[in-house]
């Protein structure tokens, strides 16, 4: 293992990048994660929440807001980021590229549910799986659109196609197998295979509340047949988006180690592909209760990450005139497709200051790793496929010394110190010249402060 390090006399973004040294042919294969030096010492969030507005660009919160006649539940959260949200492949992007770039840090090809693709085409590991599999945390998907719509899917489920919807339900049933899924049903799944996989399998509002939340067995909510209701057209007997998210919280607020909980506000993206204000506003307004009654849970706890943002926009939607609570407001539409308009990011809770270095959608995965980690200033690096090894860079402050670790499986006592160095007057950039021939191995800095 050698390592050579040095400074370059510029600032540089907070926001880290594992990156090939050498390129070999194939494509980035790093998975990183975030450091942030000003929250050194910041604890670590034990419960991650992350909600996704599907279509909800800048426009959409605002023509929520000016119906409500007030902010909506999440913009007045203290950390706030706009991102890029472009795919590998094209700059307008589809949810599953979206989905795949903050579910798993890294851009994929539209259409693709958490896989290398373009590159190895291997599987890319999502924070749900991250935090459940190597941090015991458990997990918990919750949409309004149907199950293994690309959304929830790119967080459980790998497929290079999301269309592949019965192979992304076998993946969410006998892989990834997170405790809570509650969405719309088909498409897919059914009550039988979820049952023959030991899911408790409720499809009604009653049924869901009438959950013992203390009762350990996963639980499969499919809500309707594909997608559940506009909340404009009435729910009948469904339960909504706030209250499944309740049902979720409390289901999964057992666990010693904590939780990673994605809810997704599904059909804004419809009503707006649709052009449809009259549908659009009450979506957002739904998914603004949604986060209010996770908010409200987290009231009090320091131990809770809530971070909500969006996919893409969608619509090309403009509010044109504001006419007041009650009233939609006078909006234009430029598509009935998605849109390359960046969107916002809004954080609350343990390590939500690290939201500012959110730039990119690709920087979510390492917003929200970064955030439930055991140690605040960590770089990950996943299985690569080049023998060339990586370069990480850091964002030291000038002036600080650094200690880098290295771990081979991320637990508190598996640090190695590889070296230490000294921030002169930028980015500490270290070369793992042998990483990959060993690796997988998590890197993180520390600083000396
Ligand atoms: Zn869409």
């Amino acid at each position: 293992m050698t390592f050579k390090r040095w400074s370059v006399g510029q600032t540089f973004s907070l926001l880290n990048r594992i990156v090939p040294n050498h390129g070999c042919g194939c494509l980035a294969m790093g998975v990183a994660l975030l450091l942030s030096t000003a929250h050194a010492g910041a604890a670590p969030a034990r419960n991650v929440i992350l909600f996704i507005g599907d279509g909800m660009g800048p426009a959409q919160v605002q023509v929520g807001q000016a119906f409500l006649g007030a902010p909506l539940s999440f913009e007045t959260f203290p950390h706030k980021s706009t991102m890029t949200t472009s795919s590998a492949n094209a700059p307008v992007t589809d949810s599953a590229a979206a989905g795949t770039a903050m579910a798993a840090g890294r851009k994929a090809n539209n259409g693709v549910i958490s896989m290398a693709i373009p590159g190895s085409t291997g599987e890319v590991l999502t924070v749900l799986e991250y935090l459940q599999e190597r941090t015991h945390r458990c997990a918990g998907l919750v949409t309004t659109a149907y199950m293994t719509d690309a959304t929830p899917a790119v967080f459980g489920a790998h497929e290079p196609v999301r269309g592949n919807t019965a192979q992304i339900a076998d993946d969410y049933l006998s892989r990834s197998r997170p405790r809570i899924l509650l969405g719309g049903g088909g498409q897919g799944l059914s009550p039988a295979a979820a049952q023959a996989a030991g899911y408790v399998v409720v499809t009604n509002r009653a049924e869901l509340l009438a959950l013992d939340p203390h009762d350990a067995t996963p639980v499969s909510g499919q809500f309707s047949n594909g997608n559940m209701p506009y909340e404009w057209d009435g729910y009948g007997g469904l339960p909504h988006l706030a209250e499944m998210t309740a049902v979720a919280l409390a289901a999964l607020e057992d666990r010693p180690e904590g939780f990673f909980l994605m809810v997704e506000g599904g059909r804004i993206d419809h009503a707006c592909h649709i052009n449809d204000i009259n549908r659009c506003v009450p979506e957002v307004l739904e998914f603004s209760r949604a986060v209010a009654v996770a908010t409200n849970w987290a009231a009090g706890r320091t131990d809770t990450l809530i971070v909500v943002t969006a996919d893409h926009e969608t619509g090309g939607l403009k509010m044109l005139q504001d006419l007041g609570a009650g009233t939609n407001p006078v909006v234009s539409w430029s598509t009935t497709g998605h849109t390359a308009t960046p969107v916002q990011v809004f954080a609350w809770g343990a390590s939500a200051a690290l939201a500012t270095n959110v730039v990119d959608n690709t920087g979510i995965f390492d917003f929200l790793i970064a955030g439930a980690l055991l140690e605040p200033l960590c770089v990950g690096l996943e299985e690569g496929d080049t023998p060339f090894g990586f370069e990480t860079r850091w964002a030291g402050v000038a002036g600080y010394g650094y200690r880098l670790e290295r771990a081979s499986i991320l637990a508190q006592s598996d640090w190695d110190t590889v070296a230490e160095a000294f921030a002169a007057s930028g980015p500490l950039i270290w070369v793992d010249t042998n990483a990959t021939a060993n690796g997988p191995f998590y890197y993180r800095m520390i600083s000396l402060r």
